[in-house]
């Protein structure tokens, strides 16, 4: 098991920039979630901690030891691509023990060993079957095993559930995370996808263009987004954004969206010009009466919730709400917005005001 802890990391191809100093710890244990749109550096990073990348500049220490450049062998590090790469012509048995045996392991302690990892993945039963003939669930397993079993420091995951489909890909979510809890190995999971980074990770890098935009927990990152990329990029519908022109100081925490007060964040920092207030759907509500109204010009049934989309001067806004709650479309309603669960942005620079 292991600390790995990344300082101004950088990665260039040719005249490409493709990682920009990135620094963030990943402590001994954790699942730790490396997010991002495409091309935004993810896997760049986790090759360069695995060792199949080095890095043009920036350290990689591994348990205090700097690593940055060590070849893949010496670093002890299981990277687990696509589960589904397995050997076709051996079996269960022979593809879990593949890393061993190539290693010269002896016999006894192999057999020992692979009986361990097929208990802690439930799947003694197929052990001597062929993996051609395996669903696709126990080809995940069998992979997994084979990462596993050599008892690596850390095992790194490039969006192994890429492949599946909706459903399954979900359940595999829950048993990958299940299995994790058991062993509590540091495990670093490249992923596009915010829904499963929010679900599986303890901690969250998010990266846009190569850089590390945010860096913290799930909560952190959706409660208090560091700027509007991140607060754009986690949640599902988006974080709504109003631009209004205005003034914030410390200790004065309103400001008047037209003629609506609105309690903003409490700021220590002032800031003056182009301001954004970000306010999440679900801390939207819709009240007949209300001085701040908007139209509504769609509404999204999703069973116990409901998306309203309504048109107001600062643009069109989405709201969360009950299904219950009757929003038709032409309707004017007053929308007010939770107080302590906003975030303000500067305009120009997309940081979050603090
Ligand atoms: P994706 O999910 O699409 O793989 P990513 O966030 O993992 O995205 P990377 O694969 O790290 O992104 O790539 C980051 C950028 O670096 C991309 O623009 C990619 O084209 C570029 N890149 C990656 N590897 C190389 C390479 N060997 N030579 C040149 N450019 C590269």
């Amino acid at each position: 098991m292991a600390e790995i802890v990344i300082r101004d990391l950088r990665k260039e191809f040719g005249s490409f920039t493709a990682v920009k100093g990135s620094s963030f710890t990943i402590r001994d244990g954790e699942f730790f979630m490396l997010l991002g749109p495409s091309g935004c550096g993810k896997t760049t990073t986790l090759r360069m901690i695995a060792g199949l990348e080095l890095p043009t500049s920036g350290q990689i220490l591994i348990d205090g030891e700097d690593v940055s450049q060590r070849p893949a062998s010496q670093r002890d590090i299981a990277m687990v691509f696509q589960m589904f790469a397995l050997y076709p012509h051996m079996n269960v048995r022979k593809n879990i023990s593949y890393p061993l045996v190539s290693q010269g392991v002896p016999r006894a302690q192999v057999q020992a060993k692979v009986a361990e990892v097929a208990r802690i993945l439930g799947i003694e039963s197929i052990l001597d079957k062929p993996v051609g003939g395996l669903s696709g669930g126990d080809r995940q397993r069998v992979a997994l095993g084979r990462a596993i079993v050599r008892n690596p420091k850390a095992f790194m995951m490039d969006e192994p559930l890429g492949a599946l489909d909706a459903e399954f890909r979900e359940h595999m979510a829950e048993e990958l995370r299940a299995l994790h809890d058991r062993m509590k190995a540091t495990t670093v999971y490249v992923t596009h996808d915010q829904l499963e980074a929010m679900q599986m990770g303890d901690k969250i890098v998010v990266m846009n263009h190569g850089v590390v935009e945010q860096f913290g927990t799930p909560q952190d990152i959706y409660d208090h987004p560091a700027t509007m990329f991140v607060a754009d990029f986690i949640g599902s519908p988006a974080m709504n954004f109003l631009r209004f022109e205005g003034k914030v100081i410390p200790g004065d925490q309103s400001v008047a969206l037209g003629d609506t007060p609105v309690a903003l964040p409490e700021v220590q920092e002032s800031a003056f010009g182009p301001l954004v207030l970000g306010v999440r759907p679900e801390h939207v509500s819709l009240t007949d009466g209300g001085a701040y109204r908007g139209g509504i010009i769609a509404a999204e049934y999703l069973g116990t919730t409901q998306i309203v989309t309504l048109a107001t001067p600062h643009g069109t806004i989405k709201a969360r709400v009950p299904s219950g709650q009757v929003a038709r479309v032409g309707e004017q309603l007053g929308l007010s917005f939770r107080a302590g669960s906003l975030s303000l942005f500067d305009a120009a620079s997309g940081r979050a005001l603090r």
